[in-house]
């Protein structure tokens, strides 16, 4: 059924109807399924050897102007993407059936905060039951706790983003200064229904929440902030954190003037500090650092 839409803290109000929506994230009524596609390179107790099957979803509540899927989550006109469907809540459950019934490790929903709703509708038990591996909800963190209740029992490892612990940061890049009080809330949320990390004896992770934070370039406060909250939040073992260099200027970004020095790289000095200082985050005992050379435009999938 239509419905005006306050299920993120947006709160647009906009009316959702079948594939269109005027709200701010641009969604409807119906997932819109941009992709399904074998991914290599999220961290490994997500995909092993054999990857995860991640079904990118279109739109998005933040657009953040850096963003790698920017040709999916809204900024630009989507009707050109090859494959591009809009799925019910009945069809996107034989989605993930399908994606399950393949030899990935694990099935993921890449970026699901303003489809909330309608992943919980379509998460069936019965769904559950046939999916047989763990589901992962990939989203950005902006998200009320009330909707994500929507996912109790249905989801088995959440992979919030923890972008912004300096609302000045979250106002600039993705309009949403309020993004570092709404994401604690949100990622404490996740964390209880999700419950400590579990892993199986080969290390793979069967639930738990894996925190990502992108470093940004300029900004290093910004990442020792959100260091610094989630070792203040969480326990030894508790989550998986998961810090980020891959940062790359988009082709003609244009930055803001809140915010000029986005057209490179982090530095080395940069992402050096942001390593250490995690390593040095007593309750953040589980996690992984990249490399610098993952800020190269082939970790970035083509739509
Ligand atoms: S999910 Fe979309 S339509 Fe709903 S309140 Fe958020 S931005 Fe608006």
């Amino acid at each position: 059924m239509p419905y005006n839409c306050t299920d993120c803290p947006r709160n647009c109000g906009a009316l959702r109807s079948g594939p269109s929506g005027r709200g701010y994230c641009g969604s409807g009524e119906l997932i819109g399924v941009a992709r399904v596609m074998r991914h290599m390179w999220e961290e490994p107790c997500l995909g092993g050897q054999k990857g995860v099957e991640n079904i990118f979803l279109t739109g998005c509540n933040l657009k953040c102007i850096y963003c790698q899927n920017h040709k999916i989550n809204g900024s630009e006109d989507i009707s050109g993407i090859p494959g591009l469907l809009f799925a019910s809540p009945e069809d996107f459950g034989k989605i993930l059936i399908d994606a399950a019934n393949t030899d990935a490790q694990a099935v993921g929903i890449v970026t699901g905060d303003h489809y909330i709703r309608q992943i919980a509708a379509s998460v069936t038990p019965d769904v559950k039951a046939a999916i047989k591996k763990p589901l992962i909800f990939n989203c950005g963190g902006y998200m009320k706790p009330e909707t994500v209740e929507l996912l109790r029992g249905k989801v088995d490892i959440f992979m919030p983003d923890f972008k912004y612990s300096d609302g000045y940061a979250a106002g600039c890049l993705s309009k949403a200064a309020d993004y570092p009080e709404v994401a604690k809330a949100a990622i404490l949320k996740c964390f209880e229904l999700a419950g400590p990390a579990v892993f199986d004896d080969d290390g793979l992770m069967k639930s738990g929440v894996i925190v990502r934070h992108l470093v940004l370039p300029g900004r290093i406060q910004n990442t020792l902030g959100v260091i610094d909250e989630l070792n203040g939040m969480f326990k030894p073992g508790d989550i998986v954190f998961s810090l980020m260099s891959q940062y790359l200027p988009l082709p003609g970004l244009v930055p803001p003037p809140c915010f000029e020095r986005l057209t490179g790289p982090v530095s080395k000095a940069e992402y050096k500090k942001s390593k250490e200082y995690f390593e040095n985050a007593l309750n953040l005992t589980l996690g992984y650092t990249q490399d610098l050379s993952s800020s190269d435009p082939s970790y970035v999938p083509d739509f």
